[in-house]
C-alpha cells in the first residue's frame, strides 16, 4: 500500500480492443478530423445524454468557452468567480472583456448570488457563473438577475457532466454552458469540450469559429480560430460514454465511503449535499478548518503516505501573478478562507474502498 503513490485523479478508460474496433473505420476513410463520421456520432450522442437541445464540440474545453464568449459578440465586464480553474478567467480575457470577481456562498461555493447585483454597472454584459467540483450554482436566482439586466449567462460547466437540477440536464440553463471532456473529467474524450445551448442561430457561427471563420469554399466571414475536435478524441468519446453510468456509480461509492468516515468530525467539512441535484461525484473537496492539522500540515501527513491529494482552488485567479496588479483576493474572503482550508481527496471510478479506508485512516489521525 505505501509503495504505491495514490493520486487525486485516474483517467477513465474503455478496454483497448473497444477502443481499437471504434476507430477502425478511420484507417479506412482517411478522414482524421474535420467533423467526420466520429464527430457527428458524438454531437448525436451526447445532445441525448446530457438532454440539451444544441451542442458544438471543440478540441478542449477551454477554447469551447472561448469560442462561444466570441460567438456572442459580448463587449465590457463579465461577472465571475476566482474560485475556478485559471481557464475560466483567461477565456474572459483572452476575450477582450474585464472579469469582475465575485464572491463564492461558504455553503456551496458558486456564486454568492447576493452580491452579483452590487457589481452591476453599465458596462457588465455577462454573467459566466462556475458550477464547481459537481456543486450547482443557484441558477434560478441567476436567471431572474439576468432577465432583470438583460445580460448573458454563459457557466462554466466543465465539472458538472451529466448533472441534472429538478430532473433538467444542467446544460439547458443560462443561455450556454461549457462542458470540459478533459483527461481528468468525469467524462473524457482525451482532450475536449462542448458547448450546449438553445439558440440555433449559434449552431452555425460556432461551427465556423472553430475552423477559421471559413463559411464556403471561397468565403472567410469570421476571424476564427481552430479548435476543432478530432475523430480519434471523438472516438474516445464513443467510446467512454457507453460506460458513463456505471463510471458515475462507481464513484457515488467512493463518495459515499468518505462521507461514512469523515461525516461526523469537528473541523472537517465535507462537501454540501444539494437536494434537487443528481451528482457526478466529480470531486471531493474537504476543508480542514478548525482540525488538529490544517490544510498544508494534512497535504504534507498524506503525501508522506503517497496519497497525493490536491489544493484545488488555491491560488485563487485574483491572486495569479498575471491578474493580481490588479485584482486581489481580498475583495472575496469567502473564496479566500475556503481556497486557505480546501483539499480535493482522491476520487476516480476504480479507486478501492479499502484505500478510501486508508486515506481515512491517515486524516483522522489512526
Ligand atoms: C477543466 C476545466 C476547464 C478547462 O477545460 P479543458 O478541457 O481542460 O480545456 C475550465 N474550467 C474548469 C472549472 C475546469 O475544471
Amino acid at each position: 500500500m505505501k509503495n504505491r503513490q495514490i493520486l487525486v485523479t485516474r483517467s477513465s478508460m474503455p478496454d483497448f480492443e473497444e477502443y481499437a474496433n471504434e476507430i477502425r473505420e478511420i484507417w479506412n476513410s482517411r478522414w482524421l478530423t474535420n467533423m467526420g463520421v466520429k464527430h457527428q456520432t458524438l454531437e448525436k450522442d451526447l445532445k441525448k445524454y446530457l438532454k440539451v437541445s444544441e451542442i458544438n464540440l471543440f478540441s478542449n474545453g477551454h477554447l469551447a468557452l472561448e469560442c462561444i464568449l466570441k460567438a456572442m459578440d459580448l463587449k465590457g465586464e463579465v461577472i465571475t468567480t476566482p474560485f475556478t480553474f485559471a481557464s475560466t478567467t483567461h477565456a474572459i480575457v483572452r476575450c477582450g472583456l474585464i472579469p469582475v470577481f465575485c464572491d463564492i456562498n461558504k455553503e456551496d461555493y458558486t456564486i454568492d448570488v447576493s452580491r452579483i447585483e452590487s457589481l452591476i454597472t453599465d458596462k457588465t454584459c455577462a454573467i459566466v457563473p462556475v458550477h464547481v467540483y459537481g456543486n450547482v450554482c443557484d441558477v434560478y436566482e441567476i436567471e431572474k438577475i439576468a432577465k432583470k439586466y438583460n445580460l448573458k449567462v454563459i457557466y462554466d460547466a466543465a465539472h458538472t457532466f451529466g448533472e441534472k437540477i429538478d430532473g433538467i440536464g444542467i446544460g439547458n440553463f443560462g443561455d450556454a454552458s461549457m462542458f470540459s471532456f478533459h483527461a481528468t473529467k468525469v467524462f473524457n474524450t482525451i482532450e475536449g469540450g462542448a458547448v450546449a445551448y438553445k439558440d440555433k442561430v449559434l449552431n452555425r457561427i460556432l461551427y465556423d469559429i472553430k475552423n477559421f471563420g471559413i463559411t464556403g469554399p471561397e468565403t472567410v466571414e469570421y476571424i476564427g480560430g481552430n479548435a476543432k475536435m478530432n475523430e480519434f478524441q471523438a472516438a474516445m468519446g464513443i467510446c467512454n460514454l457507453r460506460h458513463i453510468d456505471d463510471e458515475i456509480l462507481k464513484r457515488k461509492k467512493v463518495v459515499e465511503k468518505y462521507r461514512e468516515r469523515l461525516g461526523s468530525t469537528n473541523g472537517i467539512k465535507l462537501p454540501p449535499l444539494q437536494a434537487n441535484v443528481e451528482s457526478n461525484y466529480a470531486y471531493f473537496p474537504v476543508v480542514f478548518d478548525g482540525y488538529k492539522y490544517n490544510r498544508d500540515k494534512m497535504f504534507e501527513i498524506l503525501k508522506e503516505n503517497n496519497i497525493i491529494a490536491r489544493k484545488y482552488f488555491y491560488p485563487l485567479v485574483n491572486d495569479f501573478n498575471c491578474y493580481k496588479y490588479k485584482y486581489s483576493s481580498k475583495d472575496t474572503p469567502v473564496a479566500k478562507h475556503i481556497s486557505e482550508r480546501v483539499l480535493t481527496l482522491p476520487l476516480y471510478s476504480d479507486l478501492e474502498l479499502e484505500v478510501v479506508d486508508n486515506i481515512c485512516d491517515i486524516i483522522l489521525g489512526r
